[in-house]
């Protein structure tokens, strides 16, 4: 293509591109929120949706000693600092936070709280230290987002990818809460010779009995409420 041909087609697309008279950001270009992670070092070990008996774990567990610095995932506003949550013990001391775009992030089973209602806090901030209080089999932070009051899982909206560092029990408890990995998994044939038995998959009758139930239970998850805890 001739020079002055290429300098021309640059000059028409250049024009034809949007151009903002005032470098503030409209509302609907506003970039999904990140958070950061609550704490260092805690490894995964227990992620959203999990399967505990039949329920699925309403949020996302870091394995880390008592005493932990626990800090906002964002900016936002102190909504709940209390031992009893929704008049309940199970999160034992409890942070929750209001961000922006109707997210809230809760920060369950501290040590002790270093914030109040209505406290305004930036992201990062130091809000409290890990414990094992409420319901809790071990020192660990059980995280839980929302999204316009319904729970999310909160590794989408994390900066950093959460298998990488997660407990190997967790990745697997992952694996079985998810019901399309059951179903994906491939069939493995029957070996020649053995006409009617399955693979060697459970040996076919618990695999069948199973299966069902798992769907169901997270059939369950996807519509009703998840387990807090
Ligand atoms: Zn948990």
């Amino acid at each position: 293509m001739p020079k002055l041909a290429q300098l021309t087609l640059a000059l028409l697309l250049a024009a034809s591109l949007p151009v903002h008279a005032s470098g503030t950001p409209e509302p609907s270009e506003a970039p999904a929120s990140r958070w950061s992670l609550p704490l260092d070092g805690g490894k995964v070990s227990s992620f959203f949706g999990a399967l505990r008996g039949k329920r699925a774990h309403g949020g996302v567990d870091f394995s880390t000693p008592t005493g932990t610095p626990i800090k906002a995932t964002d900016s936002g506003t102190v909504v709940a600092s209390t031992n009893r949550y929704d008049g309940d013990k199970k999160y034992g001391e409890v942070v929750v936070i209001e961000h922006s775009n109707g997210l809230r992030s809760l920060y369950a089973h501290l040590k002790e709280r270093l914030v109040r209602v209505g406290d305004m806090v930036s992201a990062g901030e130091l809000i409290g230290h890990s414990g094992t209080t409420g319901r809790s089999t071990g020192p660990h932070l059980h995280l839980e987002a929302f999204k316009d009051g319904k729970r999310i899982d909160p590794q989408h909206l994390l900066d950093e990818p959460l298998e990488e560092n997660a407990l190997r029990q967790a990745l697997n408890a992952k694996r079985n809460g998810d019901a399309d990995a059951v179903y994906s998994a491939p069939r493995i044939k029957a070996k020649a010779g053995k006409t009617s038995k399955r693979s060697r998959h459970g040996g076919g009758k618990a695999a069948t009995a199973k299966a069902p139930t798992r769907a169901k239970a997270v059939a369950s998850k996807s519509s009703k409420r998840t387990r807090r805890g």
